[in-house]
């Protein structure tokens, strides 16, 4: 006898086997002819199978007819072709072992559906839904998919450090790391004395991995990371998180062109997998979240066409010339708002669209300076229903434009020395970006919120379980 998923046990090749499943049942059902249906489900596929499990079971008035939705089973039994309309297969159980129950009073998932505010409470549980389910089996293989895509392509993945003493950004949102007694810190003329810290200086959470993902791709040639990454910033919207994913591919000898070719190839790589492995789960997506009917034509449309190359300046004043009322007023040289992004990828483009070289002001010390002068080379990769989905730039290989850059934005160029001696030695031009793993699903899926679509969400003011 095989022990085989709910997912192999649902393929018709299945039928004549005996069988063993292991999992969670989803709900009961006794027929008047003297024998129950059990819907189980055991985190394989979207779908649940039936089991018929017929009264002349042992232990059949004990324990079956008291199975609980949310116990966990062990059945046995054969495949049978099913008569049912819906699906293909269904167990006639041999044996039914109740492993654990699940008390329908205090059970907190029952049948129907739950809202995702009140999964949010229980997310200890909530991956038994089939929501979370989808999100767990999409996000699985969207990881999977972007190691093949880069080691097809012969980049090497790097483990960069977590915990950093240089802040990628150059701006706040950092949270600290430090084994200081909050109530009796060492002091040092009137300040906290953070050379006695553990690291003897600050030091923080990464918010990136670029600039050390630089220092291998400045030897490597093309390497990525794939990483937690972790911004403090108080911003409360469905799309951003404490603590979400990265991934950073970054590139020697990579012009901002080229940047751009490789995220658009990336993208079309996961979302053609995503239609590919996970048809079950999008359908479902498409079929049960709220406005969500346009799904796959969204995909298909962002696979099938070219992305739109906009420069910032083309996109202020498509913007301006809209006739729009925008919350945030837009103005060359202020940033542009997710309002303003959705926007051009929605409405007025209707595809994914890279916006490029943006205001120096607005962006971080590392982006090369056009010639110019008031852009750099960035791009960010906007697509339909996330807004900005990738972030990225052509990096600063000159070293005295990098240190007058660091300067104009209040940091010390001795600070990130050894991030200047890879301009200092055997410089080159090199690009990379940053896509979020999260907002990738919530393109992907439709999801509306982003808590909803990473196991345990990290938000302000919320680090439970
Ligand atoms: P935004 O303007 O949307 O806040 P950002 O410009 O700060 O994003 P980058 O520093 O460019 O973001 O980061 C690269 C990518 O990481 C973004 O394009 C996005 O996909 C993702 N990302 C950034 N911040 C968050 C966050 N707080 N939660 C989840 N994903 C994020
Ligand atoms: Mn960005």
């Amino acid at each position: 006898m095989d022990k085989i998923s709910v997912a192999e046990a649902r393929k018709a090749e299945a039928v004549g086997k005996r069988v063993c499943l292991q999992g969670w049942v989803r709900t009961r059902r006794d027929s008047k002819g003297g024998f129950s249906f059990i819907e189980l489900n055991d985190g394989s596929c979207q779908g649940n199978v039936q089991v018929v499990a017929p009264g002349d079971l042992a232990n059949y008035e004990a324990v079956v007819k008291h199975l609980h939705t949310g116990a966990s089973v062990v059945i046995e039994g054969e495949v049978k072709a099913s008569p049912a309309k819906g699906q293909a297969t269904e167990i006639l159980a041999s044996r039914v072992e109740l492993v654990g129950d699940a008390s329908t009073e205090t059970y907190p998932l029952q049948k129907k559906g739950h809202g995702f505010e009140f999964l949010r409470e229980i997310a200890h549980l909530r991956p038994r839904t089939n929501t979370f389910g989808a999100v767990t089996r999409l996000r699985h293989q969207v990881s999977m998919s972007i190691h093949q895509f880069f080691h097809e392509r012969g980049f090497y993945y790097i483990h960069t450090p977590i915990v950093t003493a240089s802040d990628c950004e150059g701006a706040g949102a950092l949270f600290r790391v430090t084994t200081i007694d909050p109530d009796a810190p060492p002091r040092a003329e009137g300040k906290v004395d953070y050379t006695k810290d553990f690291f003897h200086k600050p030091a923080y959470l990464t918010v990136s991995g670029q600039l050390q993902g630089e220092a291998f791709a400045c030897a490597l040639g093309k390497i990525y990371t794939f990483g937690p990454t972790f911004r403090a910033e108080n911003s409360n919207t469905p799309r951003h998180l404490a603590e979400f994913w990265m991934i950073e591919p970054e590139m020697a000898f990579y012009e901002l062109t080229d940047n751009m070719e490789l995220a658009e190839a990336f993208l079309k790589r996961i979302i053609s997998d995503a239609l590919k492995f996970c048809m079950e789960d999008l359908k479902f997506f498409a079929d049960r979240l709220e406005n969500n009917k346009g799904l796959f034509e969204k995909l298909e449309n962002v696979l099938n066409n070219p992305f739109r190359r906009v420069s910032y300046t083309e996109g202020v004043e498509i913007l301006l010339k809209s006739g729009k009322t925008w919350e945030f007023p837009v103005a060359w040289g202020s940033d542009l708002q997710s309002e303003h992004e959705r926007y051009l990828a929605e409405q007025h483009f209707k595809c994914p669209v890279i916006l490029y070289d943006y205001p120096r002001t607005l962006k971080p010390f590392y982006m090369k300076v056009n010639d110019d002068g008031k852009t750099v080379r960035a791009m960010d990769v906007l697509v339909p229903g996330v807004g900005e989905i990738i972030g990225g730039s052509q990096r600063e290989e000159r070293l005295d434009v990098l240190e007058s850059r660091m300067k104009e934005q209040g940091l010390n160029p001795e600070g990130y020395s050894w991030y200047c001696d890879l301009r200092r030695y055997g410089t080159v031009p090199h690009s990379g970006f940053g896509l979020g793993l999260e907002r990738t699903i919530l393109f992907l899926s439709g999801m509306a919120n982003i808590r909803d679509v990473i196991p345990f969400p990290r938000t302000p003011g919320n680090a439970e379980f």
